[in-house]
C-alpha cells in the first residue's frame, strides 16, 4: 500500500505512520517527491483496515496497491499527470510532436529541421549526440558538440529540446544543453542509469525495451519517480516479434493499456517501431486515434544521406502533410496540435 501524507504533514506526523506501520509488520519506504510524500508499505494487507491510518494526522489517503509499481499507479494517482518541458506541456488536452534527426550531424541540418518542424507544429526537438549503435562500426554521435549543436537550434527557434543520454558523464553535459533527457530502448533495464536521471530532476522521455512487457516498463518508471522525479513520459517504439516485415512491431494496444494501469503521459514513436518513412504517417494517425498523448517522428533534411536512421525519416516536406493530417485526426478525437502557440 501507499500512504500519501499531506504536503504540510510534520516529521512527528510522518514518524507516527511510520512506527504504526513498522509495528504492524511493514517494510518501510519513503519517497520524496516533487509535489508529496508517499509512505510505501510492504506487507500483510489484512492489517490495514484495523491500523486505523486513514484517521492518523498528517495522512491525506491510504491506498492498497497491489501492482509491483506504485507510484505510477493509476490507483495512486487518478489523475493525468502533466509533464512540463520548457514551454510545452505533456499529457493534457494538447498533441506535442518531438521531431528531430536520429542524430545530430551538423549545425545547418539542425538549423533547417528546427525551422521547418517548428513550422509544421512540433514543440520539441530531438537529435542524438550520443549515439550507441548496433555496430561500433557506425557513426557514434558528436558528443558536447553535438549538444551544442542541438541548444543552437533551440536557442533560434525557441523550440524545447530532448537528447539520449546513455551514462553518468553524458547525462552530466547533458543537463546544461537540453530540457528533457531520454533513455533508449537497450537502456530501459540500465537501472544504474534510470536512478541518474532520476536524481536529476530534468523531465524524462523513458522508451519502452523492445522486449520488455508493460509491466517492466512501469517498473522502470517507478525507478525514476522514487528518486523524487516524476517528470516523465512513456514512449512506445514498437517490440520484437516474429515478424519481420518491419524493423520492430508497434504494440499501439499499450497506449490504452497504460493509460489504464498509470497516470503518466504515453507517447508513440512510429519511425523506429516501422524502419520505414512509408509506414510512419498511418501509424502516427493510428496512434493519435488510439489516444496517445504525443509522437515522436524521425526527420532529416536529406535521409538519403543520413548518418544514421534514413530509412524512416521522414523529409521536412513529408513532415509538413503528415501534421496536417494529425490535425484532422487529433480534432476527431478531441485532441489539437498547437504548432506554434507552444513557443512562449
Ligand atoms: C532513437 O530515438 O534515436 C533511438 C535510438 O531509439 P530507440 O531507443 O527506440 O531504439
Ligand atoms: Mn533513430
Amino acid at each position: 500500500m501507499v500512504v500519501v501524507m499531506d504536503l504540510a504533514a510534520g516529521q512527528e506526523q510522518i514518524s507516527a505512520v511510520r512506527q504504526r506501520l513498522e509495528q504492524s509488520g511493514f517494510e518501510i519506504f519513503i519517497i520524496r517527491g516533487v509535489k508529496r510524500l508517499v509512505i510505501g508499505a510492504v506487507g500483510d494487507r489484512r492489517a490495514i483496515d484495523s491500523m486505523g491510518l486513514d484517521v492518523m494526522p498528517g495522512v491525506e489517503r491510504v491506498v492498497p496497491i497491489m501492482k509491483p509499481y506504485k507510484l505510477v499507479s493509476r490507483e495512486s494517482q487518478g489523475e493525468n499527470s502533466l509533464v512540463r518541458v520548457k514551454n510545452v506541456v505533456i499529457g493534457g488536452r494538447d498533441l506535442v510532436v518531438i521531431a528531430g534527426p536520429c542524430a545530430v550531424e551538423s549545425s545547418e541540418q539542425m538549423l533547417v529541421t528546427a525551422r521547418r518542424v517548428r513550422r509544421a507544429g512540433a514543440g520539441i526537438l530531438r537529435g542524438g549526440a550520443f549515439k550507441q549503435r548496433t555496430s561500433p562500426y557506425s557513426f557514434q554521435g558528436l558528443d558536447l558538440e553535438g549538444l551544442k549543436l542541438l541548444a543552437e537550434a533551440s536557442a533560434e527557434t525557441g523550440l524545447a529540446t530532448v537528447t539520449e543520454v546513455v551514462d553518468e558523464a553524458s547525462l552530466e553535459l547533458a543537463l546544461d544543453y537540453v530540457d528533457m533527457v531520454q533513455v533508449r530502448s537497450r537502456n530501459m533495464q540500465n537501472f544504474r542509469l534510470l536512478q541518474m536521471v532520476g536524481r536529476s530532476g530534468k523531465p524524462v522521455l523513458l522508451k519502452r525495451g523492445f522486449s520488455a512487457t508493460i509491466e517492466e516498463w512501469l517498473m522502470a518508471a517507478e525507478y525514476i519517480v522514487s528518486e523524487g522525479n516524476e517528470n516523465i513520459v512513456l514512449c512506445e517504439r514498437g517490440i520484437r516479434t516474429f515478424e519481420n516485415a518491419t524493423r520492430n512491431t508497434l504494440d499501439l494496444s499499450a497506449v490504452p493499456v497504460v493509460k489504464g494501469l498509470s497516470h503518466l503521459p504515453i507517447i508513440v514513436d512510429p519511425s523506429h517501431a516501422t524502419g520505414d518513412r512509408r509506414l510512419v504517417a498511418p501509424m502516427a494517425r493510428a496512434a493519435v486515434a488510439a489516444g496517445a498523448d504525443g509522437l515522436l517522428i524521425e526527420v532529416h533534411p536529406e535521409p538519403t544521406k543520413a548518418l544514421c536512421d534514413g530509412p524512416q525519416s521522414l523529409t521536412p516536406e513529408d513532415f509538413d502533410s503528415l501534421t496536417a493530417e494529425l490535425k484532422i485526426v487529433a480534432n476527431a478525437v478531441g485532441r489539437a496540435v498547437k504548432g506554434d502557440a507552444y513557443v512562449a
